[in-house]
């Protein structure tokens, strides 16, 4: 199980931008982490993959672990190692690179027998990619670069994925299929965290959600008891 305690997050030693957050993913699970703009998402997810140093931000308190071991977050290669993969907000492939090179760099520890396998993995799972895997990444669409970036994350095989709105400016046909993949991947035993602002595609895969305001988790609940709640619905699914 990958957990985050109590997690507290500064800014520029004044900025208080996670205060008191809690959350845990099982492997078997999707879990949705929903919350408004400014709300601190994105920096709990930066404070388990060791990517808050580069934003300056620091953890005052609280840490992350898996399987009960304290997760080592101070770089974000050790992160990897332990099995947590993630995509950024955004998607950031290399855009120069060609589909194959940018799962290349996902898999860049596998031996050469190794990686082959690797890509035959992934293509399988993405058959867009296969047919595309000489072309340079900028040349894909939003959907097929979401796809590379998931895809790319994948070549780690991480036991867990976090996923920062990876809906955001799609299509809706295209949502879908992330929708589809996202548990598609967890099936196959990956824990996914999974945060977006299309709170209704979120709910409708994930087993468990919690919401976040002003840096704590608020609530924390099944998935299902989150999409009959009546704040939610107002708030996050645009319902009553
Ligand atoms: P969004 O959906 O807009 O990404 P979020 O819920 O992910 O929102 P965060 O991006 O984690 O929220 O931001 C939480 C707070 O921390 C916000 O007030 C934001 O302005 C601030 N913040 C985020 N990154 C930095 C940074 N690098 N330096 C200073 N403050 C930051």
């Amino acid at each position: 199980m990958l957990a985050v305690h109590n997690l507290e997050v500064v800014y520029e030693d004044v900025m208080l931008a996670v205060r008191g957050a809690s959350l845990s993913v099982d492997r078997g699970q999707i879990v949705a982490l929903l919350g408004a703009n400014g709300a601190g998402k994105t920096t709990l997810l930066r404070a388990i993959t060791g990517l808050l140093n580069v934003h300056r931000g620091k953890i005052t308190r609280g840490n992350a672990t898996i399987d009960g071991a304290p997760l080592d977050t101070r770089s974000a290669a050790a992160v990897v190692r332990a099995g947590v993969g993630q995509v950024m907000e955004g998607r950031r492939v290399f855009v120069e690179f060609t589909v194959e090179e940018n799962l290349r760099v996902g898999g860049h520890t596998a031996s050469t027998r190794g990686m082959q396998e690797k890509f035959d993995r992934i293509y399988g799972m993405f058959p867009v990619l296969a047919d595309r895997r000489t072309s340079l990444a900028g040349y894909l669409s939003g959907g097929e670069q979401q796809m590379l970036a998931i895809g790319r994350a994948m070549m780690a095989e991480p036991s867990y994925l976090l996923l920062d709105e990876p809906s955001l400016g799609l299509a809706p046909m295209m949502v879908e299929r992330i929708r589809d993949l996202v548990v598609e991947i967890n099936s196959t035993g990956t824990g996914i965290l999974l945060i977006e602002q299309n709170a209704a595609m979120a709910l409708s895969i994930a087993h468990h959600g919690y919401v976040m305001e002003n840096g704590i988790t608020v609530m924390d609940a099944p998935a299902r008891r989150l999409r009959e709640d009546a704040d939610i619905q107002e708030f996050y699914l645009g319902i009553g």
